[in-house]
């Protein structure tokens, strides 16, 4: 340890492995500490992982990836207090946009990866302040060890206390941040198969919306696993810390399963996990500086991550956000500079990307969806319409149109809707 390495990278999720495998792929000497006992052991996601635009970037990397299932189904369940619609979108096909992943598999063999390239990876050691000399940041401190480098990556994570200990990051406000809790839950593999009507390698991503969150920001999630379901919730930890009803994350968790339309797909299975972690959902305007002399930020760390409504992402961006760190450092030891004017063409090679392209294409979404009737009224609205379309009254029925607009044609939905409408616009 008393070595000195091109650059040290704080964590071993997505975002920290990303840069080390291409760093150490260029030739250079990496250093990555994690925390956990392995690469995989604190990291948590929902999840299912995109792959298109990471692709190329790890072009070795995928053959072999311990993915569970291609994502050929995308489903939304919308929920009222006594009903559920269910819509299910089938049209995908292998190589699959998506996969469902478990990362105490992936981050495992993504750093072996890395390992084979060259990264020196140091498990269970936590990382615990900055070493810094002429100006910049020249190393990390770990228990009584200075450990030097050229540069430093924090890829700590949500809460990261190294982007904040080199002051490109303040602790944060609730409202930009979401809570993600769940389970894996272990099912017969033909039985899950058979359940959710899957052929060989075929996975479905199911999306809740309505009163499964109570009223509140969020949703619940359910992916299919080779032989087990994923399946959880997400919630802004604002509202959940501070609108009625007041029900702790475990709880909602509980009443989740309970509903009729979740406790017949998880029947006769098995929870082998539960976990639980904060997710940054910000945006745009609430990331965290990128840069500073010597020292970059990556992935959950500074906050790139999307909740659009329709899908959570951040694993991509995480190992996007690492490949194009690593990029800079290249470039940054052609110039011989590793304070942030050698450093800083990371903001640029992120700007030039998909990330900060959809960072800024989604920037309205955090206040578009900041909006509880997404969460009560239309859901219910979706739900008592179909049970109007579908009920046979003891009498005549009405005609489809004349029942629709029955309940569309108040005045005070109208104005509503086109209220909301000017707010969805930006979604
Ligand atoms: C419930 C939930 C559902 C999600 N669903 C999806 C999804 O379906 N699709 C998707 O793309 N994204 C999803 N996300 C987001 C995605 O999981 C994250 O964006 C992604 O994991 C971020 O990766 P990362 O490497 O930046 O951070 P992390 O995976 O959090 O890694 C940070 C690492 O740093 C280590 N560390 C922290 N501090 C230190 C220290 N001081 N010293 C040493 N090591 C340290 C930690 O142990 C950890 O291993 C979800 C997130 C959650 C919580």
């Amino acid at each position: 340890m008393d070595e000195r390495f091109d650059a040290i990278i704080v964590g071993g999720g997505l975002s920290g492995l990303a840069a080390a495998y291409t760093l150490a792929e260029a030739g250079q000497e990496v250093l990555l500490l994690e925390r956990g006992d392995y690469s995989g052991a604190k990291n948590i996601t929902g999840g299912r992982m995109y792959i298109r635009p990471i692709k190329d970037m790890f072009p070795d990397l995928w053959e072999k990836a311990p993915f569970e299932r291609g994502v050929a189904h995308e489903e939304v369940c919308v929920m009222s207090g006594s009903g559920s619609l269910l819509v299910r979108y089938s049209g995908e096909e292998a190589p699959y946009q998506s996969y469902s992943v478990m990362r105490a598999k992936f981050d495992k063999y993504f750093a072996k990866q890395a390992e084979r390239k060259g990264v020196s990876i140091v498990t269970k050691t936590r990382v615990d302040d900055l070493v810094w000399a002429d100006g910049k940041v020249a190393g990390v401190i770990v228990g009584d060890d200075e450990l030097r480098a050229d540069v430093v990556i924090a890829c700590d994570g949500v809460m990261s206390l190294i982007a904040e200990k080199a002051g490109l990051r303040k602790p944060g406000n609730p409202k930009h941040y979401a809570v993600g809790f769940k389970e894996i839950i272990e099912l017969d593999q033909e039985l899950l198969e058979a359940r959710f009507n899957l052929k060989d390698d075929q996975g479905v991503a199911r999306l809740f919306v309505g009163d499964v969150t109570k009223g509140k920001f969020g949703g619940g999630f359910l992916y299919t696993n080779k032989s087990s379901i994923s399946l959880g919730m997400v919630m802004g930890i604002s509202d959940l810390m501070n609108e009625e009803p007041m029900i702790p994350a475990p709880e909602m968790l509980e009443l989740f399963k309970k509903r009729p339309e979740v406790s017949a797909l998880i029947e006769e299975g098995q929870i082998v996990e539960y976990s639980a972690h904060v997710i940054p959902e910000g945006g745009y305007r609430h990331l965290s500086n990128l840069c500073g002399n010597g020292i970059l930020v990556c992935g959950d760390a500074a906050g790139f991550s999307i909740n659009s409504g329709m899908t959570v992402r951040g694993m991509e961006y995480a190992m996007g956000s690492g490949y194009y760190a690593a990029q800079a450092v290249l470039k940054a030891k052609e110039l011989k500079d590793f304070y942030c004017t050698g450093l800083s063409v990371y903001e640029k090679l992120l700007n030039d990307s998909f990330i900060m392209k959809d960072f800024k294409t989604f920037q309205d979404v955090p206040e578009a969806m900041d909006n509880k009737r997404l969460f009560t009224y239309y859901p219910e609205l979706a739900i008592n319409m179909m049970q109007k379309l579908y009920d046979i009254p003891d009498g005549p029925k009405d005609r489809i149109i004349p029942t629709v607009k029955g309940m569309l044609g108040f005045r005070e939905i109208w104005t509503i809707v086109t209220k909301d409408l000017r707010r969805m616009m930006k979604l």
